[in-house]
């Protein structure tokens, strides 16, 4: 009791000093009451004066808890301050839906991050909130609300057993006109020249890059015989064919280089090196998994590193679709390139 009767003592001496004469008397117009938001504006130089030691102390919410920018003053000294106020007439420093509404449905039901998001921003004035709750036909029967959350997201899961991708839905979505990429209604050529350049990149997927030979690495599983080959005789032919087609990609892929410095290159050629580039890498992992027997198979152990062997073999199954499928390219090769009658 002692505790509360010095408490008010100090908020009385300190109303006092820090309330200024002009936020004493009582309100005479709707811009008197300051609400805070993004593009707020004080009507005084005594408001924004009143409103920043109020906030700084942590009384715009004397009762929420410090860490979210409140005074963390318990009901009865909450309610001293707000007597204390009233005995000199001090207005409110900042009226708002978030302290009113908003502030306490999160304090009861919000998450930590919620809350550190959300509640200061509201004890401090910088964000002003409304609440949207009634429709035209959900006014006094609000419990009728038709308006609902759906997550517009929805997770595909591959064969490979992973999910990087995912459906997602666009309604009445607006875009800033400084976003239109060349002519407005041309837009189906800028599309056809990225996938020209998509196309381009999944080709690279039959290249082997930096990997190990197939040869080596089948091996590895199915041993060598005395002269250093594969004792496999069948996928030594598959691995040899292999890598002539390989070989022949790259060679292709260098001629395209060379053709587009010289400025020759033929817009549909990203077709044929889409279709062959990604025809030889299923084959690649065709071969992989032969060679590597059962042990390929595995899907889940250590040894096996999640199963990144056969996860990725299924994963080059879509290489003929995605881009593009391959029948779709081969008929682009057949019309654009070749001129065949009829394509
Ligand atoms: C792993 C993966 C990643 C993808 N990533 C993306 C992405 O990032 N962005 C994106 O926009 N899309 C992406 N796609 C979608 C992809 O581009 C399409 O799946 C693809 O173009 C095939 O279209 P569709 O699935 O509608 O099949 P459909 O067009 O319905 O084709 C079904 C079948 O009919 C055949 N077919 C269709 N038309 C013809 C024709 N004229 N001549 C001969 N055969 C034909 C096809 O070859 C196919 O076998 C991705 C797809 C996969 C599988």
């Amino acid at each position: 009791m002692a505790d509360l009767d010095k408490f008010r003592r100090d908020t009385r001496a300190w109303l006092e000093a820090n309330c200024p004469p002009e936020m004493r008397k009582p309100m005479t117009s709707e811009e008197d009451t300051f609400w805070g938001g993004r593009n707020t504006k004080f009507s005084s130089e005594p408001q924004r004066i009143w409103f920043e030691r109020m906030r700084d102390r942590g009384w715009t919410v004397p009762h929420w808890p410090k860490e979210y920018g409140g005074g963390g003053l318990d009901g009865e000294e909450a309610k001293i301050v707000r007597q204390e106020m009233a005995a000199i007439g001090a207005r409110l420093p900042l009226s708002s839906f978030g302290i009113s509404m908003l502030g306490p449905a999160l304090l009861k039901y919000g998450t930590e991050a919620q809350k550190k998001e959300h509640l200061p921003k509201i004890t401090a004035g910088l964000i002003r909130w409304c609440q949207g709750y009634s429709e035209p036909n959900a006014g006094s029967d609000l419990a009728s609300l038709q308006t609902r959350a759906e997550s517009s997201t929805k997770p595909i899961l591959l064969i490979s057993g992973r999910s990087p991708f995912c459906e997602t839905f666009f309604d009445d979505v607006r875009v800033p006109k400084a976003n239109v990429v060349g002519t407005v209604n041309r837009g189906w050529d800028v599309a056809k020249y990225l996938l020209q350049h998509e196309r381009a990149m999944i080709s690279g997927m039959g290249e082997r890059g930096v990997g190990r030979p197939l040869g080596q690495v089948a091996a590895d599983s199915v041993g060598s015989d005395a002269q250093g080959r594969l004792e496999d005789p069948i996928l030594r032919g598959q691995i040899a064919t292999f890598e002539v087609d390989e070989a022949a990609l790259a060679a292709a892929a260098e001629r395209a280089v060379d053709l587009a410095k010289a400025g020759q290159s033929h817009p549909a050629f990203s077709s044929a090196m889409k279709y062959y580039g990604t025809e030889l890498n299923k084959r690649r992992y065709e071969i992989l998994m032969s060679a590597g027997g059962i042990d390929a198979l595995e899907w889940e152990s250590e040894r096996s590193k999640g199963g990144a062997r056969p996860r990725a073999w299924l994963r080059t199954k879509a290489n003929s679709i995605e881009g593009g499928t391959s029948e779709v390219m081969l008929g682009i090769v057949a019309k654009r390139i070749l001129d065949l009658p009829g394509a």
